[in-house]
This record gives C-alpha cells, sequence and structure tokens, in this order.
C-alpha cells in the first residue's frame, strides 16, 4: 500500500530524515515509536507530501506521490494529481482542527461533497453512518466547542473515514487528551484496525502499540533504528538506543 524509499529531508541544515525506508502492507497497522525531534512527524507529513523532500520517494499503492524522481532527474506532480493522491490519505492530528462554526455533520460532510462532488444527502448518511461507527450519532447537530477533547478527536477521525482513505495515518492522536478520553479514541482506532484499515500510527500509547500494532518501527536521528513485531521490540529490542527509548517510556 505505502512504499518509502530511502527519503531524505532537510530543514535548512538539519537533516531530519536520513534515508528512510518503509513498507506497509494493505491492512496492516504500523505503530512508530521514537523520541521527540526523531522525525516521526515529518515523516507522516511527507507521505502525503504536506512535506516535500529532496531524495527518494514515497509510493502510494505503486503511484509515486509528490515529486517524482528518477535517474537523477525529478520534477513535481501537478497539483490536481497530488490533490486527488492526497484524498487516498486520511491524517488525524494531535489537534483535532474541526471548523468551529460548523456542526459535527457539516465537518465530516465539507470535504466530501467539495473535494468528490458527493450529493448532500448521501454525504449526510455516510457521515451519520461514520458518527454511529465512533460513537457519536447523537452529536450530529452539535458544534464542536461543546465536545470533550475525546469526543473531538472521534469526529475528526470521522471526517478522515468521510473521504473513504485507502490509508490513516494518526499523529499523537491522544497526546492532547485528558486521561479520561484517551481509551475512547484508542477503541475507535481498535475497531478500525480490526475492519482492516491500513494505518500508521505514532503515538507513546505503549500498551496499545502492543496489541493493535502488526508491526513496531523504532525512530531516533531521522533514521529507521529498528522494527518487528511488539513481543520482540518491547522484550527484546536490539538497539540499545531502543532500549534506552522504551525504559524511559514504559
Ligand atoms: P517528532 O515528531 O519525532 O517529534 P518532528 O518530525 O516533528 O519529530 O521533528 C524532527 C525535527 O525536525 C526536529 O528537529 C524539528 O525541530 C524539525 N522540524 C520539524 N518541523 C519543522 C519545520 N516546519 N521547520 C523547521 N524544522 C522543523
Ligand atoms: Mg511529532
Amino acid at each position: 500500500m505505502i512504499r518509502i524509499n530511502d527519503l531524505h529531508k532537510r530543514f535548512g541544515s538539519n537533516r531530519v530524515l536520513r534515508g528512510v525506508d518503509l513498507q506497509v502492507n494493505r491492512g496492516e497497522v504500523v505503530v512508530i515509536l521514537g523520541p521527540s525531534g526523531s522525525g516521526k512527524s515529518t515523516l507522516l507529513r511527507c507521505i502525503n507530501y504536506l512535506e516535500t523532500f529532496e531524495e527518494g520517494n514515497v509510493f502510494i499503492e505503486g503511484k509515486a506521490i509528490g515529486r517524482i524522481s528518477a535517474g537523477g532527474h525529478s520534477r513535481e506532480m501537478p497539483q490536481n494529481e497530488l490533490n486527488a493522491m492526497r484524498q487516498e490519505v486520511g491524517m488525524v492530528f494531535q489537534s483535532f482542527n474541526l471548523y468551529p462554526h460548523m456542526t459535527v455533520l457539516q465537518n465530516i460532510t465539507l470535504a466530501p461533497t467539495s473535494l468528490r462532488g458527493m450529493h448532500k444527502e448521501v454525504a449526510e448518511l455516510l457521515a451519520l453512518e461514520l458518527l454511529r461507527k465512533v460513537g457519536l450519532e447523537e452529536k450530529a447537530n452539535a458544534r464542536p466547542s461543546s465536545l470533550s477533547g475525546g469526543q473531538k478527536q472521534r469526529v475528526a477521525i470521522a471526517r478522515a473515514l468521510a473521504m473513504k482513505p485507502k490509508v490513516m495515518l494518526f499523529d499523537e492522536p491522544t497526546s492532547a487528551l485528558d486521561p479520561e478520553t484517551v481509551g475512547e479514541v484508542l477503541q475507535v482506532m481498535r475497531n478500525l484496525a480490526q475492519e482492516g484499515m491500513t494505518m500508521i500510527i505514532v503515538t507513546h500509547e505503549m500498551g496499545f502499540a502492543r496489541d493493535v500494532a502488526d508491526r513496531v518501527v523504532v525512530m531516533d536521528g531521522g533514521v529507521i533504528l529498528e522494527e518487528g513485531v511488539p513481543s520482540d521490540i518491547f522484550t527484546n529490542p536490539s538497539h540499545p538506543r531502543t532500549q534506552t527509548f522504551l525504559s524511559q517510556v514504559l
């Protein structure tokens, strides 16, 4: 589903990604762990080309996104093609970024109606189905400001799903939540995983990673230190820096 080849990304002189290779199969749940500043968010943002990169490629179902490079030459992808590819990739951030002046339902139907040309009635039915999935059907006409953090994040997940993405990227989706609402968001993500959604998740929720991840990827200093099934990474990490990181978070 996703193939990342030798990805390099700099911010000025700061080399943030230093040759990342990663493949994610259809239906796979990959959790990315690593200390702050190791490049996790940047890597996720490169996957839908919210960040440009200097070297390497990101392929979604075999098609390169953003910049196409081959044999030392490269060109930018036309904007309409890039937008179409971005619609295949759902993204959920730490901050929910819901539109405060719109209802929950309007937040969810906006992109499908304006970007996908979906009829309003169809989009609303889909939105209600997704709200049911995240346990918030009764909040369809509520304003985001009346919701708890966990409820807002579940709406943000429903909004991303409304575009029927092929893959969902989560960047620390529970880091900004009150502890009592973390579980409800993780449960929605568990359900998605069980339904076979392809997911790449940056999180510090180690219990969730252990239970739900098919594979855990450990990043540090812009590279992947190691990857493996959770039981191996958590009980028998091969890299000393993984051991140090895990001893700090577990
Ligand atoms: P993580 O998500 O693992 O904490 P990030 O990908 O956010 O790491 O950041 C990796 C490095 O890139 C950090 O040194 C950070 O300061 C730098 N960085 C991230 N975004 C930007 C940006 N927009 N401009 C400049 N530097 C950035
Ligand atoms: Mg981050």
